[in-house]
C-alpha cells in the first residue's frame, strides 16, 4: 500500500470534478471521492516511442526522479509497459524500437532531431551490408545503435526474458523509470494492404523477418510487418486493418501485471492508439488487467485540434474506423464503467465535448495543454492526470 490515508486526505481548493463511480468492489478503491494525498507514488504508463518516452520524461520530472541521486533517496516509482508491437529481427539481431526509444530519451542519448536512435550515429554497417547486396536494404541499423541490439540478441539467445534484457541494458542508461516489456512473447504489428510491389524481392506477410520472406508481388491484401509498411513503405500503402501475429500465444509478463495492479496510477500516454497502445491492449490479459486494477486510469489525447502531432495516427486510425478527434479515440478505449479501460481522459483546450458535459460515454473530460514541449510542460500534464485521478502528489521542490 502506497497511500497515506491519514495524511492529507481531504478536499483540495479547486480540485475538480472527480471521476464517475463505478460500480463493482474491483473497482471501489479507484472511485475518486476526495483527493487522497499520496507520499509514495507508483504510476504504471502504457508507452509507445517517441510520445511514450517525451510523456516519461514528464513523469519523471513531476516526482523528481531525474537524477540518480534523487531516485537513490526518493520513494516514487514508475513503471512503463512498452510496446513490443514495432520488433523485428533483422540481419540477425533483434529490434525492439519502442523500448529503446523509451531507454535512450530517458538515459539522454536519444538524437534528438530524428526523435529516434542514437544521437551522432553513424552508418557504416548499414553501408557495408549494402555493399553486400543483402535484404532488408530499407531497414538503416545504425552503428551504435547496433551495439544495443547484439548485446539484446546474444542474451536473448542465452536463455534470458526480455525483461531482463531490458533491465540489463538500462544499467548503462539509467532511465529512472523501469521498462517493461509488456510480454517477452513475440508479437508483432502486421499491416493489412492491397497494392505496392516486393520490387526488391523482399517479399511480404513473412512474420519471421520482415523482408526476408517469399516474393509477394501480388496486388491482393496481405499483411506485411509493420516495420515494412513504416519505413520501407512510409506509411504510404493504405492500412485496411491490423493484425498482431502471435498474440494468441502471448502472455502479460508478471512485472507488466504487477506494475498495472500496484499502481496507484494507471496513465495511457499520448502514443498512438492503434500500433502502440493497441499493440499493448492485444497482448491477452492486459485490457483485464486494465479493468481490475484498484487504480484509476487516465489517458491523454495524442489528437489535439482533430490533428496527430506527428506520425501516421491518423492513417491508422481511419484504418479501424474511428474518427481523428479526442473524443472518438476516448470513445475507442472506452469507459471502465462499461466495457472498456478508462475511468478519466485529458485532451487540448478546446477539445472537449461541446455539450459541457466534461464526460464522453462514461469517460470523465478534462482540457488541459498537451503540448509536451518540454519535461516541465509535460509533468504539468501528468500532474493533471494525477488530479483527475482525485490523487494528490507533494509539491514538487524542482522548481
Ligand atoms: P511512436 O511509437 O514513436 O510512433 O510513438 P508513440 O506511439 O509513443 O507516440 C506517437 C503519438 O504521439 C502520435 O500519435 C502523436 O500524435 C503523439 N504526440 C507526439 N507529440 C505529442 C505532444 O506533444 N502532445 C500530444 N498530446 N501527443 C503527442
Ligand atoms: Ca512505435
Amino acid at each position: 500500500m502506497t497511500r497515506r490515508p491519514d495524511c492529507g486526505v481531504g478536499h483540495v481548493p479547486g480540485a475538480p470534478a472527480t471521476l464517475p463511480d463505478r460500480a463493482g468492489p474491483a473497482h471501489r478503491r479507484g472511485v475518486a471521492r476526495t483527493v487522497t494525498t499520496l507520499v509514495r507514488v507508483k504510476i504504471c504508463v502504457l508507452a509507445g516511442g517517441v510520445g511514450g518516452a517525451r510523456f516519461l520524461l514528464g513523469a519523471r520530472r513531476l516526482l523528481g526522479l531525474d537524477t540518480e541521486s534523487a531516485r537513490a533517496g526518493s520513494p516514487h516509482r514508475i513503471d512503463a509497459v512498452v510496446n513490443v508491437g514495432d520488433d523485428a529481427w533483422m540481419h540477425g539481431v533483434r529490434i525492439c524500437p519502442d523500448l529503446d526509444t523509451c531507454m535512450y530519451t530517458l538515459g539522454g542519448g536519444i538524437d534528438p532531431e530524428r526523435g529516434w536512435g542514437h544521437a551522432g550515429e553513424t552508418w557504416n554497417c548499414r553501408d557495408e551490408l549494402a555493399a553486400y547486396g543483402v535484404q532488408p536494404d530499407w531497414f538503416g541499423l545504425g552503428d551504435k545503435d547496433l551495439a544495443t541490439h547484439l548485446v539484446r540478441t546474444q542474451m536473448l539467445d542465452a536463455g534470458y526474458r526480455l525483461t531482463h534484457v531490458t533491465e540489463a541494458l538500462s544499467t548503462r542508461w539509467s532511465p529512472g523509470v523501469r521498462l517493461l516489456p509488456v510480454t517477452d512473447d513475440r508479437c508483432e504489428t502486421h499491416v493489412v494492404v492491397t497494392g505496392g510491389t516486393a520490387d526488391d524481392g523482399t517479399g511480404a506477410g513473412d512474420a519471421a523477418t520482415p523482408g526476408d520472406g517469399p516474393d509477394a508481388d501480388a496486388p491482393g491484401p496481405r499483411a506485411i510487418h509493420f516495420q515494412e509498411w513504416w519505413v520501407k513503405h512510409r506509411a504510404q500503402l493504405t492500412p485496411s486493418g491490423f493484425v498482431q501475429v502471435g498474440a494468441d500465444a502471448a502472455t502479460p509478463t508478471p512485472e507488466t501485471l504487477e506494475a498495472i495492479e500496484t499502481a496507484d496510477l494507471v496513465v495511457v500516454a499520448p502514443s498512438n492508439p492503434v500500433v502502440s497502445v493497441g499493440a499493448i491492449l492485444a497482448v491477452p490479459g492486459i485490457r483485464a488487467a486494465l479493468r481490475s486494477t484498484p487504480a484509476p486510469v487516465v489517458g491523454l489525447s495524442p489528437v489535439i485540434g482533430g490533428a496527430v502531432l506527428r506520425g501516421m495516427a491518423d492513417t491508422c486510425l481511419t484504418a479501424i474506423g474511428v474518427e481523428t478527434s479526442a473524443t472518438a479515440v476516448a470513445r475507442h478505449y472506452g469507459a471502465r464503467s462499461g466495457t472498456g479501460l478508462l475511468d478519466g481522459w485529458l485532451v487540448a483546450p478546446g477539445d472537449a465535448p461541446a455539450d459541457g458535459s466534461g464526460a464522453v460515454d462514461g469517460v470523465a473530460i478534462r482540457e488541459v495543454p498537451l503540448l509536451m514541449t518540454d519535461p516541465d510542460a509535460t509533468a504539468d500534464m501528468v500532474a493533471a492526470a494525477i488530479d483527475l485521478a482525485g490523487l494528490e502528489v507533494p509539491a514538487r521542490t524542482d522548481r
